[in-house]
């Protein structure tokens, strides 16, 4: 039987999260020896440890079928590979910076100007998009502090709360993409290894639902319900449970995790007590 070969990260932020995934779908993996290669008891993947750099060439080679990494990289790398799900996690956005004492007011600013980065692809592409012209010096790592030791002017790096940017004396000027971690796929898959990645995503998908979503109960005086039901109208309709108080009933509903927080001062309002959030472990659509 064909097996599907799933390349993550072997070291670095997006390692645990991808082996959570995984295992939050059902696959169980035993890695303790941290092999670069392993197979799954209960589902027909193998996980191959990777570099992240290295799993957009591996996929479309061949190698790995399916792989997860940021888009970041997926996007630098431009090779011909497909993005199948977002997973939505390792959210980032690649941003220009300058020194702080800089004054900035448009994109014109970086006209002819040097700018370190790891992702001269994108960086490139960006410019060339906005006709400015601009000389781009490649970096492996440590971009933020390639203005302060005099190697550019401006960088072009992953933010995400921007505490790196203000230890280094930088401040944000651009926000030319965001990135979160995706699923890619080779472009050549056979049937059955495009049903096992078929399967896979059918799972991921059940995961974030459930995450996103939560279960919840409240009781509420019957002469509410209908203004209840508009604010909850969950995944077909909510469930409504008389109480054994005359006049009363339960409504069960799914929510969406961050809407709760306004809704709630409208339920009570109608008169909505005894209000429970519960998280939902799986849920299909
Ligand atoms: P490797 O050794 O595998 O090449 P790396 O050093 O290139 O690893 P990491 O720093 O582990 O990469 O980051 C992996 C990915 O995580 C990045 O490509 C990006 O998508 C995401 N990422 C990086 N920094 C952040 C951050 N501060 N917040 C959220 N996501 C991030
Ligand atoms: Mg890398």
């Amino acid at each position: 039987m064909n097996t599907l070969k799933i390349a993550i990260q072997k070291k670095g932020r997006l390692s645990e999260k991808s082996l959570i995934l995984l295992e939050e779908c059902g696959i169980k993996i035993d890695n303790n020896d941290r092999k670069l290669k392993a197979e799954a008891h209960n589902f027909p993947v193998e996980i191959l440890f990777l570099r992240d750099d290295d799993i957009p060439q591996y996929v479309e080679q061949g190698v790995a079928d399916i792989g997860i990494l940021g888009e970041n990289v997926v996007l630098e790398k431009n090779k011909n590979i497909k993005i199948v799900e977002k997973l939505g996690f390792a959210h980032c956005r690649m941003s220009l910076a300058i020194p702080k004492k800089e004054e900035y007011s448009s994109l014109k600013y970086f006209e002819h100007k040097k700018i370190a980065t790891s992702y001269p692809n994108i960086l490139q592409k960006f410019f060339n998009d906005q006709h400015i012209k601009v000389s781009i010096e490649e970096i492996g790592g440590s971009v933020e502090i390639a203005t302060s030791i005099g190697l550019a002017d401006a960088i072009f790096d992953i933010v995400s709360t921007g505490s790196t940017l203000q230890m280094n004396g930088l401040k944000e000027v651009e926000r030319v993409a965001k990135s979160e971690a995706v699923l890619v796929s080779n472009m050549h898959l056979n049937v059955e290894l495009n049903n096992i990645l078929h399967k896979l995503i059918f799972r991921i998908q059940a995961v974030r639902h459930a995450v996103e979503n939560k279960y919840i109960l409240l009781n509420a005086p019957n002469t509410a319900i209908e203004n209840i039901c508009k604010l909850l109208p969950g995944m077909k309709s909510p469930t409504i449970l008389p109480l054994a108080n005359p006049g009363w009933s339960s409504i069960h509903s799914v929510i969406k995790e961050d809407e709760f927080w306004d809704v709630i001062e409208q339920l009570k309002s109608f008169g909505a007590q005894g209000i429970l959030v519960i998280p939902i472990e799986k849920m299909i659509l």
